[in-house]
């Protein structure tokens, strides 16, 4: 896959049909431990972005990213919404308006996107939430770029890193959002949140790697 806005765009386009074919998934983990909704909201805002990203491949990466953020913050709703979508707005700046992405640019676009969420919502690591997905991920790209990485390698490896992090929500208790009225009782589920950024980062990965 190329880099430059048409791959971006192109890989945001397979990010909307993974979340379409895992959206009952989201929607039975956000059951558990929320209100059932985190699956159709996503699947609703990626089926929109999919609609105007299929007009918007001349544009840059960062283009993209914006086009995917405002559509996101405008049809998702809910916690998720506008977090996807200021991690997406501050990844775009990151990345500024070069042409073409290179692996520095990826990890610098994860390390911005987590501090957009965690600046938006004020969630820790370990309040299971996308951060816990998030924050490893951005963690394990920078160590990957500093060491010569590929972007499919960064990728591979932040892709790694927010499934573990998604999968050690398992046991904690949440301390944010709404599986923290829940109290003790939210134990023992898969965060919906940490489980997205999951799908979507190995979804980036499987781009970048093709
Ligand atoms: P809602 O809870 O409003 O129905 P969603 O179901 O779409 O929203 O999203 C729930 C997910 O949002 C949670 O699983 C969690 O990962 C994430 N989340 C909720 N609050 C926060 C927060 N303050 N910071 C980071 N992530 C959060
Ligand atoms: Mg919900
Ligand atoms: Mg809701």
């Amino acid at each position: 896959m190329s880099c430059d806005g048409a791959g971006t765009a192109a890989a945001w386009l397979r990010v909307a049909e993974v979340v379409r074919e895992h959206r009952d998934e989201l929607v039975m983990l956000d059951r558990e431990i929320g209100d059932g909704d985190h699956g159709e909201n996503l699947r609703r805002g990626f089926d929109m972005v999919a609609d105007r990203l299929t007009s918007a491949e001349d544009d840059t990466p960062r283009a993209v990213l914006r086009l995917v953020a405002s559509t996101l913050i405008s049809t998702v709703g809910g916690a998720a919404g506008p977090l996807y979508g200021t991690a997406l707005l501050r990844a775009g700046n990151a990345i500024g308006d070069r042409p073409v992405l290179d692996a520095a640019a990826v990890a610098a676009a994860l390390t911005a996107a987590v501090e957009g969420v965690v600046a938006r919502g004020r969630a820790e690591p370990g309040d299971k939430t996308m951060v816990d997905a998030l924050q490893p991920a951005a963690s394990a790209a920078v160590a990957a770029s500093e060491r010569g990485a590929t972007i499919a390698e960064v990728l591979a490896e932040a892709s790694a890193a927010a499934d573990a992090g998604a999968h050690a929500t398992v046991p904690l208790i949440a301390r944010k959002g709404r599986a923290s009225y829940l109290g003790e009782r939210s134990a023992g589920h898969l965060d919906p949140g940490a489980r997205s950024t999951a799908l979507i980062l190995a979804s980036l990965a499987a781009s970048a790697a093709s």
